[in-house]
This record gives structure tokens, sequence and C-alpha cells, in this order.
């Protein structure tokens, strides 16, 4: 690093202590690599079954612990993913929406209900995390719904559990249950640690997105004009949840 970067990085780091409450910043905006926000490369990771950014496998080891105290088994159910696994999970829901007959357009509107544009996920970071309650029983068949976790669902335990916790953790909902919020769909399972998310989606919304995504060659991509992709920056990318917001 050079000397005038370190300086800036240490200066922001400690005048950030108060502000955050604890936290601190952990990387100057300008030194985070495109690389990592867009899912091709990261540096930053940890783990082997799942992997998660390192400041974040911490503080969610501390949550994890926590919970396990209370009788609460945190399950993760997904992870960081790469550029690649996301393509993967994209051109797979293209091709199926698109055989059951729906127009490339029809079938993108669909697919970004739950599922972001390869390059665009905040799961690339490694500060974001997929989860569900493992000690639930007898467990559903697809975990990832909603309504599992209200009411008498078998994750409302866990549901409870994180409202009441997970903020003094870092760890907060993004595709929150607001009526008035557009974008991705309520994702009760769906969190992000703030104290190193924030910062990288202030780096993110720094980016020419908008080039990036009009330079992709990944399904449906030729048939995605301005106003797809002006709407989709706009509801999925920056209509969350407002405490995330750099
Ligand atoms: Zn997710």
């Amino acid at each position: 690093m050079k000397r005038i970067e370190f300086i800036k990085t240490t200066a922001l780091a400690t005048a950030g202590l108060p502000l955050l409450s604890g936290f601190r910043i952990p990387m100057d905006q300008d030194l985070i690599p495109k690389a990592l926000l867009m899912g091709y490369a990261n540096d930053q990771l940890v783990g082997t079954d799942y992997q998660l950014e390192h400041q974040t496998w911490s503080a969610f080891e501390k949550m994890s612990a926590a919970a396990a105290a209370d009788g609460i088994q945190i399950e993760v159910a997904s992870a960081f993913r790469s550029y690649d696994r996301q393509l993967a999970i994209w051109s797979g829901k293209y091709d199926r929406f698109t055989k059951a007959g729906m127009s490339p357009l029809a079938a993108m509107e669909k697919i970004i209900e739950y599922s972001t544009i390869p390059g665009t996920s905040r799961h690339h970071w490694g500060t974001d995390i997929d989860l569900i309650d493992g000690g639930a029983s007898p467990r559903p068949k697809s975990v990832l719904e909603p309504q599992h976790f209200h009411g008498k669902g078998p994750f409302c335990k866990f549901k409870e559990w994180m409202d009441a916790h997970a903020e003094s953790f870092g760890f907060f909902e993004v595709y929150t249950n607001n009526a008035k919020r557009k974008g991705f769909k309520y994702e009760p399972w769906h969190f992000s640690y703030k104290p190193v998310s924030q910062n990288y989606l202030a780096a993110y919304l720094k980016l020419d997105i908008k080039s990036e995504l009009e330079r992709l060659e990944i399904p449906g991509s030729k048939h995605m004009d301005v106003q797809f992709i002006e709407k989709y920056l706009q509801d999925n990318i920056s209509d969350i949840n407002p405490d995330l917001l750099p």
C-alpha cells in the first residue's frame, strides 16, 4: 500500500469509530477492486463449505454462537457466490422461462423478482448471506419461502431471534417486508454485514454499472434496453433497507 493511501485509510478508520458505534471501516472505498464488486475475483474470503468476507465471517461466528446459546441453530443456505455461479443461475432460469413461452423481456422481469443479473449480486461481495433455521423440524422442501418465517412457519423462532439480535452483530435484512419497496421481493433469509457491505455498496455505486451491463454477454442481454437497466439499478440495487445505504 502506498504511504498516502495508508494514511488516508488509517484516518478514515479512526474517524469512523464513533459514527459506527464500535465498527471499524474496513477499507478505503477507492481501494475496493471492481473485480471483487462484480464477482470476478475476491481475495477477502475465508471458509470451505461456504465462504464469507473475513470480517463478515468473524461477526457471523459470534452471532451463531449467541443464537446457539439461545437454542437457535443458524444454518447457511448461501454465502459468497462468484460471477460464474450467478451466471449459471441466471442462464438456468432464462432457459426455463423462455422455453415455457415467455418473451425474453418477460423472462428477465420474472428472474429479477428474486435473482440478480450476474455482476450485480450482493453475494459477490462475501458480505451477504442467506440464513435459515437448521433446527426446524420437519424441514420444508423448498427453504427460501417467506411464509416459513412467519405465523406458525418452521423458521418463525429463528426470525424472532434475528429480529431481536441480528443488528447488534452488524447483520441487517436487505430486502425488507415493506410494501413501498420496489425491486427484489421480500427475503426474510437474506442478511448483510453492514460494516463492510455499506462501504462496498458506496464503491459499487461509483462504478459505471450501466456500461458494464450494456457490455455483458449473457442470455437475454441483447434484449436489455436502457429503460430495463435504469429501472433495475434504481429498484433492485438501490431500493433496499435504507439502513444499508451509504
Ligand atoms: Zn441472498
